[in-house]
C-alpha cells in the first residue's frame, strides 16, 4: 500500500466511507481515524497501531450538538466545559448510547467524546454522516505525531492517506475529564490546563495514576516513550561523554552541548510554545540515537504539568 499525504477532503471522506483508515490533523496530535459506528473499520485501528483492545478510543464530533446522539446523559458540568472549550483539547467521558460499538469503548458503558479544532478535520466531519474514532496516529506507546510527516515516518505502507493540516497548534493530547462519585476527575493531563478547567467547574481531582478507578491507558506509567533512555530532572553532564548526550530544555541553551544535540522548547519561556514543540523535539533527539536524552523538569503550572507528565512516562520505560 502506498501512503499519500495531501489536503483532499473528498478523498479522505471516500476512504472513510469505505470503512478504511485515514490519518487526520487535530490541534492536539494527528489521529488515526475510522468510522466510529463500524466495528470492522475500528478494529483496523487497533491492528495498525498494535494497540491493546482494552484501551478505548476517543470519538470525534463535528460539533457539540452531535453529542446527544451518542451520549445518554450530558450533565451540567459537562455542558459548561463543552460550551467553554469546544472545539478544543478537551475530552469528556460520559455514559454512552448503544449505537457506539463495544470495540470503541473497550466494553465500558462510557464513551470519550471530543470536538477537535482543525479546519480540515472539521470540514471532513461535517461532510460525514458518522463520527470518527481516532487515537493518536502512531504505534502504541511511542511519542505521538504532531506533523503529517511524523505519521508517515511510522505508518507508511499501513494506511493509504494522511490528511495534512500542518503542525498541530497545541501539540499535546487532549485533557480527559469525567465524573466519579460526584466529583470531577481529570483522567489525563493534556492540552487544556487544570487551572482553565477549574475556572469553569471549580476544584477537580487529578487521577492520572494507572491505579485510578477508571482505566485510562494514556495513564500507563510507561507511554509516549522514546527509544533512547530519557532522564528528567537536573541536568548532570559530568557522568557522560558530552557528544553522546541529547538535551531537551525549556528556555536554556547549554553551551557545552553540541547545538544539534539540544532543543530549547521555548526561548521566550512560553509553556504553550514548549508544548507545541515537545513531541517533534523528542522524535528528533531520539532519531540521533544518542546514549541518553536529558530533559529539564517544567514548572508544575498550566501546560507545564502535562509536559512533565509526558516526560515522566517517557522516562519511566527505562527506569531512569
Ligand atoms: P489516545 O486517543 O491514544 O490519546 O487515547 C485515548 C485515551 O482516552 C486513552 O488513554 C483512553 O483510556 C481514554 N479513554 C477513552 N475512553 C475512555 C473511557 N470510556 N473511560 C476512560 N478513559 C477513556
Ligand atoms: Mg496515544
Amino acid at each position: 500500500m502506498t501512503t499519500e499525504i495531501g489536503k483532499d477532503i473528498a478523498k479522505a471522506r471516500a476512504l472513510l466511507e469505505r470503512g478504511l483508515l485515514v490519518a487526520i490533523p487535530t490541534e492536539t496530535v494527528y489521529g488515526l481515524a475510522a468510522n466510529a459506528l463500524d466495528p470492522e473499520a475500528v478494529v483496523q485501528i487497533f491492528e495498525v497501531k498494535n494497540r491493546p483492545r482494552f484501551d478505548p478510543l476517543i470519538v470525534h464530533l463535528a460539533d457539540a450538538s452531535e453529542a446527544e446522539k451518542y451520549v445518554g446523559v450530558f450533565p451540567n458540568w459537562a455542558e459548561k466545559l463543552a460550551d467553554r472549550f469546544w472545539p478544543g483539547p478537551l475530552t469528556l467521558v460520559l455514559p454512552k448510547r448503544n449505537n457506539i460499538p463495544d470495540i470503541v469503548t473497550s466494553g465500558l458503558d462510557s464513551v470519550a467524546i471530543r470536538v477537535p479544532l482543525s479546519p480540515l478535520t472539521h470540514e471532513l466531519l461535517s461532510q460525514l454522516d458518522f463520527p470518527l474514532a481516532a487515537p493518536s496516529a502512531n504505534p502504541f506507546g511511542y511519542v505521538s505525531p504532531t506533523t503529517a510527516q511524523h505519521v508517515a515516518d511510522q505508518l507508511s505502507g499501513k494506511i493509504s492517506y494522511i490528511l495534512d493540516g500542518g503542525p498541530c497548534a497545541v501539540g499535546l493530547e487532549s485533557t480527559i475529564v469525567t465524573e466519579e462519585d460526584g466529583k470531577i476527575h481529570v483522567l489525563r493531563l493534556g492540552g487544556l490546563s487544570v487551572e482553565e478547567i477549574e475556572g469553569v467547574v471549580g476544584k477537580v481531582v487529578v487521577s492520572t495514576s494507572h491505579a485510578s478507578v477508571v482505566q485510562s491507558p494514556g495513564s500507563l506509567d510507561s507511554h509516549y516513550a522514546t527509544r533512547t533512555p530519557l532522564r528528567i530532572g537536573k541536568i548532570d553532564l559530568s557522568q557522560y561523554d558530552i557528544s553522546s548526550i541529547g538535551v531537551l530544555s525549556f528556555e536554556t541553551r547549554y553551551a557545552d552541548i553540541p547545538v544539534d544535540h539540544q532543543i530549547v522548547l521555548s526561548p521566550e519561556g512560553s509553556l504553550h510554545e514548549a508544548s507545541k514543540n515537545l513531541f517533534a523535539a523528542m522524535r528528533y533527539l531520539d532519531s540521533l540515537k544518542l546514549k541518553v536524552i536529558f530533559a529539564e523538569e517544567f514548572p508544575e503550572i498550566g501546560l507545564g504539568r502535562a509536559i512533565n507528565d509526558r516526560l515522566r512516562r517517557a522516562a519511566f520505560k527505562t527506569g531512569h
